[in-house]
């Protein structure tokens, strides 16, 4: 096993819950095992979530910039060949 640290004060994180989950893939149902861990320093942990909660609203952030950027290629795409088409 892995150790599972806490990526802002290296602490030892815990399993806060655990819960299994049933996956079909390909026909066959298996169960996966998830378990949530925190850190065990209660604070730090609020401070991860709160980190990670931001980074999470940034990321979508940008991948909805890049999702805009890309549909403005393909609709100006669609524009040049709808400028060909009726000449
Ligand atoms: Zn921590």
């Amino acid at each position: 096993m892995t150790e599972n640290l806490c990526i802002r004060c290296g602490k030892p994180r815990i399993a806060a819950k655990s819960w299994k989950e049933k996956v079909i893939y390909s026909g066959m149902v298996s169960v996966v095992e998830h378990t949530e861990y925190v850190c065990s320093d209660k604070e730090c942990q609020k401070l991860v979530e709160k980190e990670l909660f931001s980074r999470h609203q940034n990321s979508l952030k940008i991948a909805g910039a890049k999702l805009a950027r890309e549909m403005d290629h393909k609709r100006k795409m669609v524009d040049l060949r709808l400028a060909k088409s009726s000449r």
